[in-house]
């Protein structure tokens, strides 16, 4: 499997000496404006690593697979910027530069990374380009953390990074894989729970991050996907999109509009308002962890338990 990712990226893996990383990134702190790092708790049975992700939804998923082996940095933190629009600074780069490992999204979402990484040269970290790794290729819908397998997939792939880069600590990376599956039990049930109680209730969505959730729990989004991927791209949807859309929430024909705070642009605001007058319930959900503290698990179990509450009050 490891090999398969390798070969997959586009990138090589490059030893690198993150010896020096260690002290700049300790002052970054936790805050949204630049990149943020923390490690697990407990004792890695070998020297930790540095680990760089483009997101805080891969790097927290990250640090509970890596534990101790590893501080982890993540790039994007802020729960109200857009992550389509995110634009690097030079605090960016450095968190690079110390990296021994470097998660992305992949499929165009963080393609800012592959330009840090190119413009590295021969002291570039290892890219785990998790959007490949899965299957998919540029061009197809981006959101995979909204897709319980493909977050599956996702974990496995960075534990085998993990292992390549510290075999020292395989006992360490296989304890914290098991208590991340573990960990993910509420959130699967949730799922599962929504896919025996909703399959096959009409919802929308202003925005295509809500596309993989939907095919597994089973829901029917009928929002025509021009204009979900539009938006995403920062585009113009077609008239026809926007007029299919406008209708079915004045109609109510959809139970519930899944609404992402975390898009840019005005036409989103436009359908949430018409939801709003048309009596069309509405359930926020975000790109990156809502609140900025919260793990993977706690965040996307609320989400799916607020549009779990919000089913049951409809029906
Ligand atoms: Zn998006």
């Amino acid at each position: 499997m490891f090999g398969q990712v390798l070969k997959s990226s586009k990138f090589i893996a490059i030893g690198v000496a993150a010896a020096a990383g260690t002290l700049a990134l300790s002052a970054c702190g936790s805050s949204s404006a630049g990149p943020s790092s923390s490690e697990g708790a407990g004792t890695c049975p070998t020297t930790p690593i540095n680990v760089v992700a483009t997101t805080n939804v891969w790097g927290n998923i990250a640090n509970q697979l890596a534990g101790p082996c590893a501080k982890v940095t993540t790039i994007i933190t802020s729960p109200t910027a857009d992550p389509h629009d995110f634009e690097p600074d030079s605090t960016t780069s450095q968190a690079y530069t110390d990296a021994k490992l470097a998660i992305e999204n992949g499929l165009g979402y963080d393609a800012w990374s592959d330009k840090i990484i190119a413009s590295l040269g021969s002291s570039a970290p290892q890219v785990l380009d998790l959007g490949t790794t899965v299957g998919l290729s540029v061009g197809d819908n981006p959101h995979i953390w909204y897709s319980p397998t493909y977050v599956q997939e996702s974990a496995a792939a960075i534990t085998s990074a993990l292992k390549g880069l510290l075999p020292d600590g395989a006992s360490s990376f296989d304890q914290a894989a098991s208590e991340f599956k573990t960990n993910l039990g509420p959130y699967l049930d949730e799922v599962a729970s929504i896919k025996s109680s909703y399959s096959g209730t009409p919802i929308g969505s202003t925005e295509s991050i809500f596309v993989y959730m939907a095919e597994a729990t089973g829901l029917n989004l009928t929002t025509p996907p021009q204009f979900m991927t539009a938006i995403a791209n920062d585009s113009d949807p077609t008239s026809q999109s926007v007029a299919t859309f406008t209708n079915q929430i004045k109609d109510k024909q959809i139970k519930v509009l899944m609404y992402n705070t975390q898009t840019d642009g005005g036409l989103p605001q436009q359908m949430l308002t018409l939801a709003q007058s048309s009596g069309v319930p509405v359930v926020d959900i975000t790109e990156t962890l809502t609140p900025e503290g919260a793990s993977f698990q706690q965040w996307q179990l609320t989400q799916l338990q607020n549009l779990s509450q919000t089913l049951a009050s409809g029906k």
